[in-house]
Order: C-alpha cells, then structure tokens, then sequence
C-alpha cells in the first residue's frame, strides 16, 4: 500500500532543499551583522504558550492549530508560529540580563497550521525568523525592516515591497476601534459570520478578513491613521522618515493588521510588486507586552519570519555545480582497489563517489556522466597490477583518459580541486 505524506505536507529535497539551505544561510550571514545569534525552540510547545500570546479571536488559534493531548494529559501545539516560542524561551532561560540589554535571535525550522492547503500555503511550512527584544524605538523597527530587505537582495529577489501601517499604542487603537464598530455596525448584515462575530470579540481583525463581501465593506472604513494620538504619530512617522532616509521602497496600507494579537505600533509585510493581489513573502512588526505573559520582565520587541516555499518559487533554479569524482572499478575484482582510491581522495578533501550500481563498464561511465561528475577513475585488471589509474576529465579533452600511477592522480586532482 502507498503511503504518501500528510494531506498540506511534503517532502523537502533536492533543488527545493538547496534553496531552503541557501536562504537559513544568507539569512544567519545577515543577521549575525545585524548582531543576532541563532536559538532554536522545540517543535512543541505548551499550548498555553500560543493561546496567551497569539489572541483566541485569531484565526490561527482559532481555526489551525494542530493541538492534542499526549499520552500523559499534557495540553501540547504544533507550532504555528516562532514568536511566542522564542519569548517562552527568553523567560525560562532568562536571557534578559536587565530590562537594558537588548537580545537579537534568529529562528528557523518548521511551523504548523491547520489551514486549506493550496499553492503557496501548507500545513507544515518553513519561516525564518528574527526578533529583537528589549528596545522600544522606530530605529530598531527600521534596522528589522533594512536586514529583511538585505536578506532579500542577498537572495537575488528583487522587486519586493515593504507594506506597512501602525496600530499606536493601547490609547490610540481603543479609539480607533471605537471608530470601526460604528462603522461596521451600519453593515453588520452583509459581514461574513467570522466577521459579524468580531465586531464583538476582536473587530480589528474584520480589516484581515480574506472574504471578497469583507473585504469590499473595508474599503471605505475608517483608517488608523487619524486615530493616531500625538506619541504614536510621531512614532510612525519617525519610521516613516528612517525608511526613505534608508533607501527603502515602501507602502503604507492603513488595513494592514496582521492577523496575531500581539502587535503594537509598527507592521509591515513583504510582497513581490505592487498594485495586484499577492500573497504575503513575509511580515512581522512590533509588539509590547508579549514578554509580559512570560516572565516579569515588561520589555518591547520587534520581529518577523518570512515563509521559505513562497520565497523558494521565486529563487532562480539554479543548480549548484559541484565538481566531483566518481571512482569506477571495471569489475568486482577491482572493488577493494576502487574502495581504497576512494578513501584516500576523501581524505584529502576532494569529493568523491564509489560508482558500483551498475553491471558494466560501458553503463557506469554512461551514469557518471550523466550525474555531471568532473572526473571518472576507471580502475580495471591492468591498472589494478600496476597501482595505476585512468583518469578522465569529463569537460576537457587534455586528460582524456590518461593513465596515472595513483600517487600522482590524487595529487593532480587535489592542485585541480583547490585552484
Ligand atoms: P504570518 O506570521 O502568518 O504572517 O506568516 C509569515 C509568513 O510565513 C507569510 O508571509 C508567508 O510567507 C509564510 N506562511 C504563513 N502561512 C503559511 C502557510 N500555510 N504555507 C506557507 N507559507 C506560509
């Protein structure tokens, strides 16, 4: 009986796992300039943990997240996210020396969400992510923003928009939110379900409403902006200021409010172009009192993830060309031979595979080729006697099956592979 993977999941390899491979290392290079170091937090988690932090009325508590009950009682969550994870893990190592010493991770790994798959969303899906906690300031929101747009140009992903909007603090969303009930209240009959149910427990989160009814009625609501108190405008508007006296392209969406209850003051969003509808690369923003529900210490934070599969269906395919040699025993005489040549070229570094799959010569010649390896060593009963090699150098015609005493094969090859 076939198995197949998990319905929203897959399998990770080859060209994709490169590119997942090559983005967690453009983005430890960046960060670690940035200053920050990696963590990583277990797959698991309490699920207190994502409940207290994420907001009931969102839709990934409330709709997708994988929870069970283990086998001793215990409440447990596939994570959905890396956040609240990373805050959980700042409280119970008590990274936080004092509230004056700001601390920069980096995350990276798979995140679970129960939600309907289709092209670009997954239920097992990979973020890297980045918070920085202990430092209220639009400069540090500035630096997140100007490090994800590094990590971006380092990737060669061009063309990619920052989104952005505020929240203000408590006072400003209280009577921003006063000012979107009214509002809504005039359509609460043509709101979806979802919606006309937050108007009561979260009416923010109707302004994230993907229901095409929601999304018409959003058009003309009020927008955060004026709702904005003094602190909180200036705030914004610093941003504002740092990003273009940074050099970076953005948009102010007034409805971008994420969908986690955590945010505060700035969001933004990462998206490929501008104008049409598309699918979030990733976002982030920042958020006060997160910490709090952890631990005692009161500390702001910014952060964001951006998700791996939508930034790997923009990467180039290209494939990394990586010389090898490929060690080929005519028959099984020559194995032991083969098998030794192997070792001694590993040893000095040069990456190298014994090819035996096949049942001649003729054919494992063919599948070297095939699989792009730079040099075949062919050991047959007349190099074998002789402790000799015939090398072939599959790009160029000048080694063209030359016979080499071992000794001096490897060191061509060892000057070839360090040149
Ligand atoms: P979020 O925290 O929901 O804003 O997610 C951050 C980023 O992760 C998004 O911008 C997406 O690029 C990616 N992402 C979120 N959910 C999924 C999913 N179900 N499948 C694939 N990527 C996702």
């Amino acid at each position: 009986m076939e198995i197949n993977p998990i319905r929203g999941m897959k399998d990770l390899y080859g060209l994709e796992f490169s590119k997942y491979q090559s983005l967690v290392s453009i983005a430890t290079k960046v960060s670690s300039k940035y200053g920050y170091q990696c963590i990583e937090t277990p797959i698991i988690e309490d699920t207190a943990v994502f409940q207290r932090s994420l907001g009931d009325e969102s839709d990934v508590v409330s709709k997708e997240m994988y929870s069970f009950t283990d086998k001793g009682g215990e409440h447990i969550t596939l994570r959905p996210e890396g956040t609240a994870g990373v805050m959980r893990a700042i409280a119970s190592n008590k990274l936080l020396v004092n509230d004056n010493n700001p601390i920069k991770l980096m995350y990276y790994g798979p995140m679970f969400r129960y939600d309907r798959p289709q092209k670009g969303r997954y239920r097992q899906f990979h973020q890297i992510g980045f918070e920085h906690v202990g430092e209220k300031s639009p400069y540090t929101d500035v630096l997140s923003i100007a490090m994800a747009n590094e990590i971006f140009t380092s990737a060669d992903l061009d063309n990619i928009t920052v989104y952005i909007n505020s929240l203000g603090g408590s006072e400003s969303r209280k009577s921003y939110i006063k000012a979107i009930v009214e509002y809504f209240k005039k359509y609460e009959n043509d709101l979806s379900g979802d919606s006309k149910r937050r108007l009561i427990t979260n009416p923010l989160r109707i302004l994230d409403s993907k229901v095409p009814t929601d999304i018409e009625i959003c058009t003309d609501a009020p927008k955060i902006q004026a709702y904005l108190n003094h602190e909180d405008a200036k705030y914004f508007d610093t941003v504002i200021r740092l990003l273009g006296n940074w050099g970076i392209d953005f948009v102010i969406d007034p409805k971008l409010v994420r969908g986690l209850d955590y945010y505060t003051h700035t969001t933004f969003e990462f998206k490929r172009g501008i104008g049409e509808y598309q699918d979030a690369l990733g976002g982030g923003g920042r958020y006060d009192g997160l910490l709090k529900l952890f631990c005692k210490n009161d500390v702001s934070g910014v952060g964001f993830a951006i998700g791996v599969e939508r930034l790997m269906m923009l990467m180039h395919d290209v494939e990394i060309h990586m010389k090898k040699v490929a060690v080929i025993p005519v028959s099984s005489s020559e194995l032991d031979v083969a098998l030794d040549l192997t070792k001694k070229l590993l040893e000095v570094e040069i990456p190298t595979e014994l090819l035996i799959s096949e049942s001649n010569l003729k054919k494992r010649v063919e599948t070297a080729t095939k699989r792009n390896f730079s040099y075949l060593l062919v050991i047959g009963e007349e190099e074998k006697a002789h402790n000799e090699v015939s090398v072939t150098e599959v790009d160029s015609k000048t080694l063209r099956n030359v016979r080499y005493s071992q000794e001096t094969a490897i060191l061509c090859l060892k000057e070839k592979f360090e040149s």
